[in-house]
């Protein structure tokens, strides 16, 4: 398999999309892992987060920025999801894309760095920490080994980024919850993956699978 240096901005507003209907797909997976470990809604919540990325994202000219791109994304989460992760779930995007702001591809070192400040601005938001059984279990290491693979073809770094936030998705499955409504769980939120790592491990696994095989323009 050929690998893919970069992404220009039509395959990102691609990429986006497909990842929009990759979660939205996923919401009966999403909210069970959310059932298990708090109150059922994390799956609708991105599913609702995601239509609201799709109709945002569409009617955007690429041209306009691989970061406003993603800002947008992450504009469309805050306003339409609501609750805790819709703040999270949407500065992630929002930073990703401010620190990417006037790249014309999308590399291995944009990933680095987006990934990157997408944590500091989730864990500035939400002060969570790794080990206390949230999103940042799968986004801490994935960011951390996006950074470690800048230079890398973004196919490959992608895949590497995308196998790290599995690991911490199945990471999570053995702590116990610190933050957020698992809390009140204490030992019995030992045996299950966080709800939003599984978000965040499905979508960096749609990007990656999307830069392995790259469409539009
Ligand atoms: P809610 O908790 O409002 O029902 P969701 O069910 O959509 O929201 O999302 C729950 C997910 O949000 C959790 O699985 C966790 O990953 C993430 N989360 C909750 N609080 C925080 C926080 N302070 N920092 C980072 N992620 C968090
Ligand atoms: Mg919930």
């Amino acid at each position: 398999m050929s690998s893919t240096t970069s992404l220009n901005a039509p395959q990102v507003k691609a990429m986006l999309l497909i990842v929009a209907d990759a979660v939205i797909a996923a919401e009966p997976y999403l909210s069970e892992a959310d059932r298990n470990l708090g109150d059922g809604d994390h799956g609708l919540g991105m599913a609702r987060g995601f239509n609201a990325v799709k109709e945002k994202l569409e009617p955007l000219d690429p041209s306009e920025g691989i970061g406003k791109l993603f800002s947008t994304a992450g504009m469309a989460m805050i306003s339409s999801m609501g609750g805790a992760s819709g703040a999270i779930f949407g500065t992630l995007f929002r930073e990703g894309g401010k620190a990417l702001s006037a790249a014309e591809s999308f590399d291995s070192e944009g990933l680095g760095k987006m990934l990157h400040s997408a944590t500091e601005g989730v864990m500035a938001r939400g002060k969570a920490k790794p080990g206390d059984k949230t999103m940042i279990d799968a986004l801490h290491p994935a960011a951390a080994k996006a950074v470690e693979s800048a230079g890398l073809p973004i196919s490959e770094a992608l895949a590497a980024t995308a196998e790290a936030a599995e690991a911490g998705r199945d990471a999570s499955k053995a702590m116990i919850a610190t933050l957020g409504r698992a809390k009140t769980l204490g030992q019995a939120s030992i045996g299950h993956p966080d709800a939003g790592a599984c978000s965040i491990a499905l979508i960096l696994r749609t990007m990656s699978d999307f830069a392995a095989a790259p469409t539009a323009a």
